[in-house]
């Protein structure tokens, strides 16, 4: 059930109430910042098995016993009590506490004014920015990793002093239902509330004025979210996805790619993750070995029967299913699949899919797969790669395998993506000091750590003077001789 189902009037209410608490100067409040961060902290940690049921019914996360002998010290209790938990999910519940706990650390840093320097034209004068909450704030989530790009944001948004409404995904309802019905349990509902609702919902919220939308999703959404912005000049943060392109060059640790390409593809939700690798691009000379190489791994990982693991999550839904069944079907990718292809409509399974040679006019070619189907291009020269990254749309995140030091610092400086990796995939997404976020139609904005707090706040510049140094040269009249000063 949704703590709120609202039309445009409710929503018109909501924003309101928020607005005048936010107007009473509570949510600007060091101790209520930290109060509401050790709250939300406690939401994850009190509710974290809430959390791991609720990604299973979602996306059936799959199990993962061995992260459990890997890494039993700190969590042997809870693996005892839940022995479905993956690394996934609790990397990811690992970084929400993360997130918090940083934020802890760091707000009194974070808010305090930074000094500027003047000019001596100035003199005698100093200047600060000042860290604002914009006020009221829509942070409207996607359904993939459900908690994390929900209170991801949230915790930005309330690091830096903002009334908050969170608006999660209805593809997710299991998660979307948990956090309305006990997230808000822990929060100041005064200054925090959950809506859950679908399209109407998201509508009526985005027929409000905010003074920041938060959008994580796709671009079509985005664009939406951008227009309804523009009619009351709110700033966004967007947060899309985009086609991520894995550059393979040869003369590298090929096992070692190849797990990492296939921990950042199918081990991540099972390709539907913003950062996914989308396709590769390797020479003709190195495609056979990397084929190869992907397909002994995927075996190793995964077995012989890939829609019996249960280390493989299912696709999210039937309309998921059927987009990436049409991807398949198109007839310019027939005779393409060398690897997978099988899949399950009943239960949603799809095995890791690879295809080699496809062309690049073909539909899995023109769009986000977002899910286990992973085409490669093949070039002449690997510098080739970066020339067909960039006649794209700038991806979420571009991936180069290498051990070519020029090469690496070519990539870096030609290919434009939201995020750059060498030699890893997707594990740029965890490392706080980072900023995170899309460039072009990937996004716009950035957060995570500190770049959340900033993307919450508006840096207001404050400059001081005194009554002293009051030179003449600025005021009429502008005579010959002043020119000449
Ligand atoms: P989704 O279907 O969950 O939609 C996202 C949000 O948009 C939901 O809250 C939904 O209610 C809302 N929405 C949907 N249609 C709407 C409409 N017509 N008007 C207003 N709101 C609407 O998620 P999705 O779009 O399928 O997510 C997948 C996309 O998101 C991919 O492109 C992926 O790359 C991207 N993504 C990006 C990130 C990131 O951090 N950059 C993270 C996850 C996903």
């Amino acid at each position: 059930m949704a703590e709120e189902v609202l039309g445009r009037e409710a929503a018109s209410g909501l924003v309101k109430q928020l607005r005048e608490t936010f107007g009473s100067g509570k949510s600007r409040s060091l101790e209520w910042r930290e109060s509401q961060l050790k709250s939300l902290l406690k939401f994850v940690t009190d509710c974290e098995q809430d959390i791991i049921d609720a990604l299973l019914s979602d996306l059936s996360k799959p199990p993962f016993e061995s992260v459990v002998h890997e890494d039993i010290n700190a969590t042997t209790v809870r693996f005892k009590r839940c022995p479905t938990l993956t690394i996934k999910e609790r990397a990811l519940i690992a970084m929400l506490k993360n997130s918090c706990k940083l934020a802890l650390k760091e707000l009194k840093r974070w808010m305090a004014p930074e000094k500027a320097k003047t000019s001596i034209t100035t003199f005698p004068s100093s200047a600060e920015i000042v860290s604002e909450p914009f006020g009221v704030v829509l942070i409207i989530s996607a359904w993939n990793y459900p908690f994390l790009l929900s209170l991801d944001p949230v915790v930005g948004a309330i690091a830096a002093g903002n009334a908050v409404v969170l608006k999660p995904s209805e593809v997710s309802p299991a998660s979307s239902s948990l956090l309305a019905k006990l997230l808000t349990e822990y929060l100041d509902t005064s200054c925090v509330r959950v809506v859950e609702g679908a399209v109407a919902e998201t509508t009526a919220l985005l027929q409000q004025k905010w003074d920041k939308i938060c959008y994580t999703g796709n671009g079509r959404v985005g664009r939406i979210v951008m227009e309804a912005a523009a009619k009351h000049l709110t700033p966004v943060l967007l947060e899309l996805g985009g086609k991520s392109p894995v550059v393979v060059d040869s003369g590298i640790n090929l096992q070692v790619a190849t797990r990492r390409i296939i921990a950042g593809k199918w081990g991540c939700n099972n390709g539907q993750a913003c950062i996914s690798p989308d396709y590769i691009i390797t020479t003709k000379d190195f495609a056979p070995k990397l084929v190869d190489s992907l397909k002994e791994e995927l075996e190793k990982f995964y077995g012989k029967n890939p829609l019996e693991s249960k280390d493989l999550s299912r696709i999210v839904n039937s309309n998921h299913f059927a987009r990436l069944t049409k991807l398949l079907d198109d007839e310019k990718v027939s005779g393409k699949i060398i690897h997978g292809g099988e899949k399950n409509q009943a239960d949603l399974k799809f095995a890791p899919t690879i295809l080699l040679d496809v062309p690049r006019d073909s539909l899995i070619m023109s769009e986000e797969i977002f899910g286990p189907l992973l085409p490669i291009i093949t070039v002449d020269k690997v510098e080739e790669s970066f020339d067909i990254i960039n006649s794209g749309t700038k991806p979420l995140a571009a991936y180069l395998f290498t051990s070519n030091e020029k090469l690496k610092k070519q990539f870096v400086l030609t290919v434009s993506a939201g995020g750059v990796v060498v030699n890893d995939t997707s594990i740029h997404l965890a490392v706080e000091t980072l900023p995170f976020g899309g460039v072009g139609e990937s996004g716009m904005g950035a957060y995570h750590g500190k770049f959340s707090f900033d993307a919450f706040s508006h840096k207001k510049a404050v400059f001081y003077r005194s009554f002293v140094g009051d030179a003449a040269i600025r005021y009429p009249p502008y005579t010959k001789g002043k020119l000449r000063l």
